[in-house]
């Protein structure tokens, strides 16, 4: 049977060489052998010199590469890159820890596993698929999960209706790959919090805020707080163990809203310093007092991809500028973005612009930035994508 390979134009493996896991389809030159998405391909120079192997796909990116050695992958190649994973978050200190068993195992490209991302539950494994090949592979990588967690897992839900390619046509559908539905509560820094992995976002939870939703704890102290965008409440649930004076949680999902009742009911039963709105942050944020000094802003990714960048820079700028215009004297402002497309220079750039609108006197207190259980691969820059601002208005 012939290989499946693909050849690369002259000069198309420098960036390869330098360990980026991205084959763009622009750089091919031919193909060899009957390519199905999904499928392992070998990668070679136009030397013919053997680079990487990955999984190929139709798109822009047509290879991600899983490895620069030329090696055979099943479930022992999966063990291992998932053991390594492991490995780091014990070494953090967000895996088996006794407060804490809320954290991502797999962050994709951070950890050399191009298209995957698997978050830990406490016995619960989450796993998304964001490249076809990791959606066939899906077995073998379940089967390397239970090998590596053992006894500390007891359940895979696999959740890549959303997050793979439409026109690929792969018929995928969410659902256990071993075990069923178990205690959907998890634990994290000592907080509790109901995950929905069925129909929540993402994974069902924003692990990506952990350590900045602690930082927020510290600065609660007698504040009043508004949490926009709130979805399960992570920050608002922070503010009230930091000792808030009145924590009001905004998103437009009625099921947020829902969900923040009752992530507030499991941790503080019957405190009454917490309210939730339903509403449009935009109408919100301009029709509210100026009761708040201490406001979060954590607003779905704007920007999606580069051409929507002015529109998005545009939408961070009006938020923080209504942020800024009612925002008590002394009152701190946590503002993020988590849209890959928009760098942390654009970002700041358009905080600046809505301080000045404003008039505001504001100065930076934290450079904030996704965790350590969220790698980036120094070889790929392109996996910076959360950032976040802690300012201070006079
Ligand atoms: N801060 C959250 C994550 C926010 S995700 C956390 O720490 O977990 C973004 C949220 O913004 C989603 O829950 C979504 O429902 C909400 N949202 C999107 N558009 C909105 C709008 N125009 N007004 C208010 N909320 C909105």
């Amino acid at each position: 049977m012939m290989q499946k390979a693909i050849y690369l134009k002259k000069g198309k493996d420098e960036s390869l060489r330098r360990f980026h896991p991205w084959v763009f389809s622009g750089a091919i030159y031919r193909t060899e052998g009957d390519l199905q998405e999904g499928d392992v391909v070998r990668v070679f120079a136009a030397d013919n010199s053997f680079i990487a192997l990955g999984h190929w796909q139709i798109g822009s990116i047509a290879v991600r590469v899983l490895s620069f050695d030329d090696r055979t992958i099943d479930t022992s190649f999966y063990e291992e890159r998932i053991a390594v994973a492991l490995q780091t978050r014990i070494a953090i200190g967000v895996a088996d820890c006794p407060t804490n068993n809320t954290y991502r195992l797999i962050h994709g490209e951070g950890d050399n596993l191009p298209g995957l991302v698997i978050d830990m539950y406490g016995e619960t494994a989450v796993m998304q698929a964001h490249s076809v090949g990791m959606h066939v592979d899906r077995q073998l990588i379940a089967e390397a999960l239970k090998n590596v967690m053992g006894e500390k897992l007891k359940s895979i839900y696999y959740k890549s209706e959303t997050t793979l390619p439409f026109k690929a046509g792969l018929g995928q559908e969410n659902g256990f790959l071993f075990g069923h539905a178990t205690e959907d509560v998890a634990v994290e820094n000592g907080l509790k919090f109901h995950i929905d992995w069925l129909k929540g976002q993402k994974t069902g939870f924003f692990v990506d805020q952990r350590d900045n939703r602690s930082l927020l704890e510290r600065y609660s102290k007698g504040r009043s707080v508004l949490n926009m965008f709130c979805y399960t409440g992570g920050f608002s649930v922070y503010s009230m163990r930091g000792e808030a004076k009145l924590v009001h949680s905004v998103d437009s999902s009625a099921k947020a809203v829902d969900l923040v009742n009752a992530n507030i009911e499991l941790n503080f039963p019957g405190d009454t310093r917490h309210k939730a709105y339903a509403a449009d942050a935009f109408k919100f944020l301009e029709e509210m007092g100026d009761q708040y000094d201490l406001i979060i802003l954590d607003p779905p990714a704007f920007a999606k991809h580069r051409d929507a960048l002015p529109r998005a820079l545009k939408g961070y700028t009006k938020i923080n500028q209504k942020a800024f215009e009612k925002i008590q004297p002394g009152g701190i402002l946590f503002t993020f973005s988590c849209s890959q497309a928009v760098s942390k220079d654009e970002f700041r750039r358009a905080v600046f612009t809505a301080a000045a609108i404003a008039k505001r006197k504001v100065r930076i207190l934290h450079q904030l930035h996704q965790p350590a259980d969220h790698p980036i691969n120094i070889y790929h820059p392109e996996g910076e994508y959360l950032k976040g601002l802690v300012v201070y208005v006079e």
